[in-house]
């Protein structure tokens, strides 16, 4: 369920987020958040001081590391090789657990093979157009065909409203992606916040897309700190930042900072 427009807001781009604490749980989108989009999905180049960062700051972070996205989990692990993260892949539907446990769905929902093979028909006219299955859910890219946002927008709708229900579509940038209603990346952070991991901090979640507005209402529910990444729009995050190179200084700093502090508490042995 995506978060309601009365709890969205503008954010005020001057506003500064509080300073890097041991005591923080970090959630990170992974496309648009950590990676700048691409023409295709496999497209993505990920710079190397964003693996640098993220290996330290779940060194200092004692694991309360996670990327929250909507691929699935060994995409992740291919754009952040060699660095194998807790993760909460397909929206939520599928997580690997700080612990190395993998928690997936044990089938995939009934209608999704239906939908699945009326999208492919649609496909097939145009070239331009992707459809990526992720085996639970399944996604359709237009952003070589923008043009025909509307159209594609409307023939998504009608075959899920065609089904028994239980699906729900989800708009992100320049894609529609098929999912079971239920899972989203609000109720993954809340899951991994169970984790003995994770439990006990102020979770952070940064994202860019409409997807991550439930994660953004998660965070602040639970006294946490959201970030949305990208021009200045209507959200639920309480602070934003320009863009991926922004975010990933901002994350730099913030990796700096708690190897400082965690060298610090080492050595009082706090
Ligand atoms: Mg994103």
């Amino acid at each position: 369920m995506t978060a309601g427009t009365d709890n969205l807001f503008m954010t005020d781009p001057a506003s500064v987020l509080p300073p890097a604490s041991l005591d923080w749980a970090l959630f990170l989108d992974f496309d648009g958040t950590l990676a700048p989009l691409a023409r295709h999905p496999d497209a993505v180049a990920v710079q190397p001081s964003l693996i640098h960062s993220l290996r330290g700051l779940s060194k200092s972070l004692d694991g309360a590391v996670a990327v929250v996205s909507g691929r699935p989990i060994s995409q992740i692990d291919r754009f952040l090789a060699p660095l194998r993260l807790a993760v909460a892949g397909k929206h939520g539907l599928e997580s690997r657990l700080p612990s190395g446990e993998i928690v997936t769905p044990v089938a995939a929902h009934p209608g999704l093979q239906r939908v699945k093979a009326r999208l492919a028909d649609i496909v097939a006219c145009d070239p331009r157009l992707l459809l990526e299955d992720k085996v639970h859910t399944v996604a359709l890219h237009y952003r070589q065909a923008p043009e025909r946002e509307d159209e594609c927008d409307r023939l998504v709708h009608q075959v899920v409203d065609s089904m028994d229900g239980g699906l729900q579509v989800l708009h992100g940038k320049m894609v529609l992606e098929v999912k079971p209603v239920g899972s989203n990346k609000g109720v993954a952070i809340s899951r991994l916040m169970e984790e003995p991991v994770f439990a006990g901090r102020r979770p952070v979640f940064a994202g860019d897309d409409v997807t991550d507005e439930d994660g953004f209402a998660a965070v602040n529910a639970l006294g946490g700190i959201s970030i949305r990444v990208g021009p200045a729009q209507a959200t639920a995050a309480r602070y934003c930042m320009a863009d991926v190179d922004a975010f990933a200084s901002w994350l730099a700093g913030a990796e700096a900072a708690l190897a400082h502090l965690a060298v610090e508490r080492k050595g009082t042995g706090t």
